[in-house]
């Protein structure tokens, strides 16, 4: 597997992430897990209270949103 560092998705925060901010849903008989964000430790309501304040994305309610832990490198 290649090394891809993703970094936290909070304003001002260069951090790796740790965890995957995502949101599970379905249309018909077609789901997945619509990736929203990455967050680093610290960051995890943040980067949710940014995904929610996005104007243009399909907007998972609150309680639609997991926050998943990335594998560890
Ligand atoms: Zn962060």
């Amino acid at each position: 597997m290649p090394e891809t560092i993703v970094k936290c998705s909070a304003p001002d925060c260069d951090k790796e992430a740790t965890h995957k901010v995502g949101s599970p849903w379905q249309e018909g008989s077609f789901a997945e897990l619509q990736t929203l964000g990455y967050t680093c430790r610290t960051h995890p309501e943040k980067v949710v209270a940014g995904i929610l304040r996005r104007p243009k994305l399909r907007h998972p309610a609150p309680s639609e949103i997991r926050i998943y832990t990335l594998p560890q490198r």
